[in-house]
């Protein structure tokens, strides 16, 4: 295994409009990369350029010291050592579960003593020992799902590519499956890059985090300093909740705001006169004391809070939560006790 390397990658389809432009990630061995960003971003394109079912019109791909493809050549896909698991994840219906899971390995003529162990590892890392004779029909959802990663893992693939592979489940069935990718990533040591474009998932699951807008990397990092420090109106529109309103530039280039550096940008005093985007975080929103005058807008019970959307007096938005009950058109007071400068 080694390193995953992107280095200023670009696909063009002939469209007028390159899908991914001078992309550079470095993916580290045993790593988890997940790839966010919104539809269309490009991020299939760059899961199918590492898998090798497209080539890069410019920049390169290696893996360690091994050229995968760059604008001349490219190694075919079964020549990566790579596995991709995609939305749907097929499993033949009339053979068992074990058989499902070796069918990658009768392809590659690997059998007997050398089959049964592999069959069996992929089985124990997904946990489904148990289920070796089950045909699919008699499985759950996600234990279906546990076996088409087993399938994947069985050949020990240097990298493996997930593409969306969440999407279609419901919420409950994607918090297991959250969980058993954690561990598959633990307990297979495989280095992996996930796309999806829901950033709660991207942020419970990857080492580190690549936000994708347009054809553009435009921050990668570990989950929670993108979080902390997103760059930028996109990256802090897209991780957690929160508002982004426009403010009087605050002095200086301190970047974490607090409440008494925000205050004065909202009232009307202070400091220069230029406008600053400033990402204000849902959960940094305290309702009631003496903060700025807010009208509820909108409210989500979410069980153990609300979840409000406020209009201040300059039309700006901002979120908050609330464990006491709110309505829509309550006059309320928002406190902000942290701010970001984006
Ligand atoms: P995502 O996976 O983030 O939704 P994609 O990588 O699928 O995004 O697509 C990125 C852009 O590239 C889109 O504008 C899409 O229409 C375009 N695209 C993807 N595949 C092709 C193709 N084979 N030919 C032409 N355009 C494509
Ligand atoms: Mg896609």
């Amino acid at each position: 295994m080694a390193k995953l390397i992107l280095n200023r990658v670009a696909k063009d389809f002939g469209t007028g409009r390159a899908a991914v432009s001078n992309l550079s990630i470095d993916v580290r061995e045993g790593g988890f990369l997940a790839l966010l960003g919104p539809s269309g971003c490009g991020k299939t394109t760059v899961l199918r350029m590492i898998a090798g079912f497209e080539t890069p019109t410019d920049g390169s791909l290696h893996l360690g010291e091994r050229l995968l493809a760059d604008a001349s050549q490219s190694l075919p896909p079964e020549r990566r050592n790579m596995a991709m698991v995609f939305q749907s994840y097929a499993l033949w219906p009339h053979m068992s579960v074990a058989d499902n899971v070796g069918y990658p390995l009768k392809v590659r003529g690997v059998s007997g003593e050398a089959y049964r162990r592999k069959v069996g590892e992929a089985l124990a890392t997904v946990r489904l020992e148990a289920y070796a004779e089950r045909r699919p029909a008699d499985l759950s959802g996600g234990q279906r799902q546990r076996v088409a990663l087993a399938r994947c893992l069985v050949t020990s693939p240097d990298v493996v590519l997930l593409d969306e592979p969440l999407a279609n489940l419901d919420r409950h069935l994607k918090q297991e499956m959250e969980e058993t990718f954690r561990e598959f990533h633990q307990r297979s040591g495989a280095t992996m890059v996930y796309v999806t474009h829901d950033q709660s998932e991207a942020m419970a699951l990857a080492t580190d985090v690549a936000v994708m807008s347009e054809g553009q990397l435009l921050q990668v990092a570990p989950p929670d300093e993108i979080y902390a420090r997103p760059e930028g109106r996109v990256v802090g529109g897209l991780i957690g909740r929160g508002a982004i309103v426009s403010l009087r530039s605050p002095d200086g280039d301190v970047r974490q705001l607090d409440w008494a550096a925000v205050e004065p940008l909202f009232s009307g005093e202070g400091g220069s006169a230029s406008r600053a985007d400033v990402l204000v975080r849902q959960e940094d929103v305290v309702l009631g004391g003496e903060g700025i005058a807010a009208t509820v807008e909108s409210v989500l019970y979410e069980g153990e809070r609300y979840a409000a959307r406020l209009r201040l007096a300059d039309g700006q938005i901002l979120r908050a939560f609330s464990r006491s009950k709110l309505a829509v058109g309550d006059d309320v007071r928002a406190m902000i006790r942290g701010a970001w400068r984006l």
